[in-house]
C-alpha cells in the first residue's frame, strides 16, 4: 500500500479518532489495496453509543424544521462533490461511475425529501369513551439508533437510515459493511462541516463479529436498523433478544419476474436484462428468477441471450464504457460459480456466458442465462447476486404465481402484460411487499420498501418508513 493511501478514522462525539487496530479496504476490479479503516472494538462502540446517547435529548428538543436544516446542507455539500465522491465508489464497491453518481445525486435528494418532512409529523386526538377526557396519540423520537449497513449501495443506504432517524429526532451510530467503508467516512467529513452538534452522528467500522455485534448485543440501542443477508438478520434478532431491542430488517429478496405470452417483449427483455446487469446483479430487488409462458418462450429466451451475452464488463475506471463491473469479492465470485455449476448439474441449460471470461484481474463473472430450470433447484431458491438469470417456462398465469409465490422471500416481484385484468390479478395474487408491472426496480423514495417472509421485517420510505423511527405515546387527560 502507498503513503498517499488514506487511513480513516472513527467519527465518534464530532471529532475523528485514530484506532488501534484496522482492516484494509480493496478494489475489487483490480484487488489493489485502497485504504486501512479501523476494526473497532466494544469500547469504541460503547464510546460512540455514549456520545449518541448524550447529544438525543437536546436534538429531540430542537424543532423538527431545525433538525431538517442540517440535512439540507449536507445534501447540498454532496451534490457539489458528486464526481469525487462517485469515484471513491466505484473503487471500493466496483458499480459503473454512471450508477455510482446516480447513487450519489440520489442520496443527496433523499436527504432533503426526508427533511420535508419536518412539517409532517404528525400526532393524533382519539375520541375518548368518557365526558371531559382527551387522548393525544404523540409521535416521539426511540432514542439512538445503530444503523448497519451492506455494501450494495454503500452512500445511500447511510441517508436511507440516518436522515428519517435524525427528522423525527433520533441520535445514530452508523457502522459501514468492511468492504465499502471509504464513502462512509467521505460522508462523515462532509457531515463535520455543516456544524451538526456532536454527539448525532457517529461512524464505527469494522467487520461484523466484533464492531456489528458489540453494536447489536448493546443494552444502550434502542432501534437497530439494519440491511443485508437474511443470516447476518436472523443472528442480529439473536443478538437483539436480551434487550429487547426494536428491529427494522431490510434482507434479501429472490425476485420473480413473470413474462405472459401477452408482453411486451422488446420491454421485457430491456428491463429484465437492465435488472440483472446493473451492479452485477448485487441488488436486493433485481430479477433474480424468470417464469415465461410457453407462447412467447423461445423468443424471449433469444433475446435475453443475445442482450446478455452482449454486455461489456470489466475494470469501470480503466474501461469507462463498461456497463458492468466486478462482483464484490472472491467470496462473493465463488457462490456465484458454484451455484451455476450445481444448476448446470441438477439439468438446466447455459445458453450464454457461465464463466469468469477472460478479465485479467479482479472478480469479474459473465453475464449468464441459464435454460430448463426447475422450482426445485437451488437457482431458483436461493439469493445469486450475481449477473445470472435462471428461466422456467410455465403454462399459465396461474402457475406463474403460484411458483413466484412459493419462497422463503418476498421483497419485489415483476410481471409484462399488457392486459389489465391480468396485472390487477397480479395485484390481488402476489405476496410480495412490492410488485413492478412492466418494469423493474428501483424503488422511489416517497414509497414504502418493505418485504414480507425472511426478506424483513418493517420497512424504509416514505411516511411509512419516517414512523419506524418513532414509538407512539398516548396520554390522556380529563380536563
Ligand atoms: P451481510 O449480511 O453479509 O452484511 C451486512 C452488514 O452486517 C455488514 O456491515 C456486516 O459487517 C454486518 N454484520 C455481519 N455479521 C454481523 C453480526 N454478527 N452482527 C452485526 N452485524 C454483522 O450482507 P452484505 O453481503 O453486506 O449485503 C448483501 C445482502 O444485503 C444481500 O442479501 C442483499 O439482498 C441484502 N440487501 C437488502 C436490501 C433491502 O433493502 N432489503 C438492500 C441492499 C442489500
Amino acid at each position: 500500500m502507498s503513503s498517499q493511501q488514506p487511513v480513516y478514522q472513527n467519527y465518534i462525539n464530532g471529532t475523528f479518532e485514530a484506532a488501534s487496530e484496522h482492516l484494509e479496504v480493496f478494489n475489487p476490479a483490480t484487488g489493489e489495496t485502497l485504504s486501512r479503516v479501523p476494526e473497532s472494538r466494544a469500547e469504541d462502540v460503547e464510546r460512540a453509543l455514549a456520545a449518541a446517547r448524550g447529544a438525543q435529548k437536546a436534538w429531540a428538543a430542537r424543532p423538527a424544521v431545525e433538525r431538517a436544516a442540517y440535512l439540507r446542507r449536507i445534501a447540498a455539500k454532496i451534490r457539489e462533490d458528486v464526481p469525487r465522491l462517485a469515484r471513491i465508489i466505484t473503487q471500493e464497491q466496483g458499480k459503473v461511475t454512471a450508477l455510482a453518481e446516480t447513487e450519489v445525486n440520489f442520496t443527496a435528494d433523499y436527504l432533503d425529501y426526508m427533511a420535508e418532512w419536518a412539517r409532517r409529523i404528525e400526532g393524533e386526538i382519539i375520541e375518548s369513551d368518557r365526558p371531559n377526557e382527551n387522548i393525544f396519540l404523540f409521535r416521539k423520537p426511540l432514542g439512538v439508533v445503530a444503523g448497519i449497513l451492506p455494501w450494495n449501495f454503500p452512500f445511500f443506504l447511510i441517508a436511507r437510515k440516518m436522515a428519517p432517524a435524525l427528522v423525527t429526532g433520533n441520535t445514530i451510530v452508523i457502522k459501514p459493511s468492511e468492504e465499502t467503508p471509504n464513502n462512509c467516512f467521505e460522508f462523515a467529513r462532509l457531515l463535520d462541516t455543516v456544524g451538526l452538534p456532536a454527539g448525532v452522528f457517529n461512524v464505527v467500522s469494522g467487520s461484523g463479529a466484533t464492531t456489528g455485534n458489540a453494536l447489536t448485543a448493546s443494552r444502550e440501542v434502542d432501534m437497530i436498523s439494519f440491511t443485508g443477508s437474511v443470516a447476518t438478520g436472523s443472528r442480529i434478532m439473536t443478538s437483539a433478544a436480551d434487550n429487547i431491542t426494536k428491529l427494522n430488517l431490510e434482507l434479501g429478496g429472490k425476485a420473480p419476474a413473470i413474462v405472459l405470452d401477452d408482453a411486451d417483449l422488446d420491454l421485457a427483455v430491456q428491463a429484465i436484462r437492465g435488472s440483472r446487469i446493473i451492479n452485477s446483479g448485487q441488488v436486493c430487488n433485481c430479477a433474480e428468477r424468470v417464469y415465461v409462458q410457453r407462447g412467447v418462450a423461445d423468443e424471449f429466451i433469444e433475446r435475453m441471450a443475445r442482450a446478455m451475452g452482449a454486455t461489456t464488463y470489466g475494470d469501470p475506471l480503466a474501461q469507462p464504457d463498461v456497463e458492468m463491473g466486478p462482483l464484490i469479492n472472491q467470496a462473493g465470485l465463488d457462490k456465484v460459480g458454484a451455484m451455476v455449476q450445481t444448476a448446470l448439474a441438477d439439468g438446466a441449460e447455459l445458453v450464454t456466458g457461465g464463466g469468469l471470461g477472460d478479465r485479467p484481474r479482479g472478480y469479474h463473472y459473465q453475464p449468464t442465462v441459464l435454460t430448463g430450470c426447475r422450482q426445485d433447484m437451488q437457482i431458483m431458491r436461493q439469493e445469486v447476486f450475481g449477473p445470472v438469470l435462471p428461466i422456467q417456462v410455465v403454462e399459465d398465469m396461474d402457475e406463474a404465481i403460484a411458483l413466484a409465490n412459493d419462497s422463503d422471500y418476498g421483497l419485489t416481484s415483476s410481471i409484462y402484460t399488457r392486459n389489465l385484468a391480468s396485472a390487477m390479478r397480479a395485484c390481488r395474487e402476489i405476496d410480495y411487499g412490492e410488485t413492478y408491472i412492466n418494469r423493474e426496480n428501483f424503488e422511489a423514495m416517497q414509497g414504502f420498501h418493505a418485504g414480507v417472509r425472511k426478506s424483513g421485517i418493517g420497512g424504509a420510505d416514505g411516511k411509512h418508513g419516517l414512523y419506524e423511527y418513532t414509538h407512539s405515546h398516548v396520554v390522556y387527560l380529563e380536563a
